[in-house]
């Protein structure tokens, strides 16, 4: 008996495993000797291989090293909550960062840390086919608008978060949301409202 989507599921997991082991043994990488420095472990992503959204926030935070998964710390609670709001479970989504080891200090990731990540994220967006990439910040979101040809230069997130573009990916057309980073939200009640209208769009483009 042919299970197909079985098989398909499981070579999404391979696929995903493989790009684990390749971040896992990446020694090239100027955050390698860091992670090992500190017992730290990549984050690769988690959540629904299936999933229709796809959320890319930017880096590990100290937390996120700490355990190896993504959005696990304070902006971690915002984002779990925002999801909820729109009637979703984290499981139902595929949460995963550009850059996938811990900046020092929870500094920006530097122009050569996203370049050498990217690749990963660009397979991972392959392999789970989301129909809808929301950004979280402006790193992850100007990489996806550029990588799809929506903008060909660095855009203002307090301009267009919350719009939806539309874009071609090889597996068919996507729907592009930036929003603002949760954490920039903890500090700023004004950005939480925002968020929370953005996830209000996101709830209506998935019904
Ligand atoms: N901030 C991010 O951008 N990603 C995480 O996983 C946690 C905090």
């Amino acid at each position: 008996m042919v299970l197909p989507s079985k098989n398909n599921k499981d070579e999404r997991t391979e696929a995903l495993r493989k790009i684990r082991d390749e971040v896992l043994n990446c020694v090239d990488s100027p955050l390698y000797h860091y992670r090992k420095q500190n017992h730290y472990y990549p984050v690769i992503g988690e959540g629904d291989h299936y999933a229709k959204i796809l959320f890319v926030g930017e880096a590990p935070g100290k937390n996120e090293a700490q355990t190896g998964r993504p959005f696990c710390g304070a902006a971690g609670k915002i984002l779990d909550g925002l999801i909820q709001s729109i009637g979703l479970r984290r499981e139902d989504v595929y949460i995963t960062n550009i850059v996938k080891d811990r900046p020092p200090e929870n500094r920006d990731p530097f122009p050569d840390e996203i370049a050498l990540y990217a690749p990963f994220l660009d397979r991972q967006i392959d392999i789970i086919k989301p129909r809808v990439i929301c950004t979280l910040g402006r790193h992850s979101m100007n990489y996806i608008l550029e990588r799809f040809g929506i903008f060909d230069s660095p855009q203002s997130i307090s301009k267009i978060h919350g719009r939806i573009f539309d874009a071609q990916a090889d597996y068919g057309g996507i729907k592009v949301m930036p929003q603002y980073h949760p954490a920039a939200s903890i500090y700023n009640r004004a950005t939480l409202e925002d968020l929370k209208k953005d996830f209000l769009i996101l709830k209506n483009l998935l019904a």
